[in-house]
């Protein structure tokens, strides 16, 4: 199999796997009882804490609230604004993915006012839609730090200083799944306006079901799941061991990611591309973009179409939103950025991961050929 859909989810490298199996077999106790200084339980979130606080330069592990991915985190921080107000306006871009999305729209519901902040034709949030629509009430900014689809990078430093400047009180959460373990995230540096940070550990090599969500010190938010009062009481439930191994290991290798090689693959396979197909549309070619990722249109083709044939083949690629459990809808991304139908319907999404190799880029290549002559 040639796997190409690394945005989706990617593969638990062999390691993080070995790191998890002593939490599944001789060491499954229980994480937060008064026993941990026998069972060694409470080493993997411990672990798993600092390892994120390293690859995201953040201020201490203190600042990590573990939850199921980032589904959980982004309605986390959605569903604790209703909590704590009844009204307010709240800012998220026109090309969220669906678990902000949808969150936003009940925030809608209920009486928040909620605007879309429009993105330019590359995709990229309009900065003085946003300077305009920051008014003193805006309780929350939720914008993406990467775009899942077509791989771009949100000015997120430039966006936190708008809010400062305008809006000081506002809350700003990113939802930086598609950033975490991609590119450098430093949250004392550029990103040290951002108040809350989604992420998931299986788009860097970790295992499904595991995530968090930064939390700034000094940001309170209301308790998500009630229960045990795991979590420092804010996500109850019992804490799941073999998972935050898999995170902490992850998350320890994301920090060793070159970059550079991910980035000139990816180019390489953007040129043979347009060499062999010269009508391939290159979406978002020219903003800045995760280094893993190529969103792409074939002339006269479906993108579904070509998946299908592709995955027939032995390659997995993306189309649309391709985690949106099988449905099929145009790309709200592409839409969005103003891009013909006839164009967004024929898109694939190629994203690569460190394991990617030329030789599958090479693969790719022949097989698009093939289909488009
Ligand atoms: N946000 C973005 C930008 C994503 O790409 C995804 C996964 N496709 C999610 C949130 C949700 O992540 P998870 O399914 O791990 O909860």
């Amino acid at each position: 199999m040639i796997y190409l859909d690394n945005n989706a989810t990617t593969q638990p490298t062999a390691h993080v796997v070995e790191a998890m199996l002593p939490y599944m077999t001789e060491c499954y106790f229980n994480a937060s009882a008064s026993t941990t200084a026998f069972t060694g339980a409470d080493k993997p979130r411990r672990e798993a804490s600092a390892a994120m606080a390293r690859l995201l330069n953040a201020e201490e592990p203190d600042c990590f609230t573990f939850t199921s991915g980032a589904t959980e985190s982004n309605n986390w921080v959605f569903s604790s604004l209703t909590r704590t107000r009844k009204a307010g306006r709240v800012l998220i871009s026109a090309i969220e993915h669906a678990s902000i999305a949808e969150p936003a729209a009940e925030l809608a519901r209920v009486g928040f006012e909620v605007i879309e902040i429009p993105v330019d034709a590359h995709g990229v949030l309009q900065l003085n839609a946003l300077r305009d629509a920051l008014r003193e009430d805006t309780a929350l900014v939720s914008i993406m730090a990467a775009n899942n689809e077509t791989g771009v990078l949100e000015p997120v430093l430039e966006i936190g200083r708008l809010i400062r400047q305008l809006c000081p009180a506002a809350l700003f959460h990113t939802d930086a799944t598609q950033a975490v373990g991609k590119i450098s995230v430093d949250l004392q540096g550029d990103w040290q306006d951002v108040d809350l940070l989604s992420f998931s550990a299986h788009k860097f090599h970790g295992p499904k079901g595991i995530g968090g969500l930064y939390i700034r010190p000094g940001i309170e938010l209301e308790s998500m799941i009630l229960g045990g009062g795991q979590e420092k009481g804010l996500r109850s439930g019992t804490t799941n061991t073999p998972a935050l191994a898999g995170l902490a290991e992850a998350a320890s290798d994301a920090r060793s990611l070159n970059i550079k090689t991910i980035e000139a693959l990816r180019d390489t396979l953007e040129t043979r591309l347009i060499d062999a197909i010269p009508a391939t549309v290159i979406h978002s070619r020219m903003a800045p973009r995760l280094p893993n990722t190529s969103c792409l249109s074939l002339p006269s083709m479906l993108g579904e179409e070509i998946a299908g044939f592709l995955a027939s083949e032995g390659v997995i690629v993306g189309t649309g939103a391709a985690c949106s459990a099988g449905a099929i809808h145009p790309s709200v991304t592409l839409r969005s950025m103003g891009v013909a139908h006839e164009v967004v319907v024929n898109s694939i999404r190629v994203s690569l991961s460190r394991i990617s190799t030329i030789k599958e880029i090479e693969e790719l290549v022949i097989r698009l050929k093939k289909i488009s002559s």
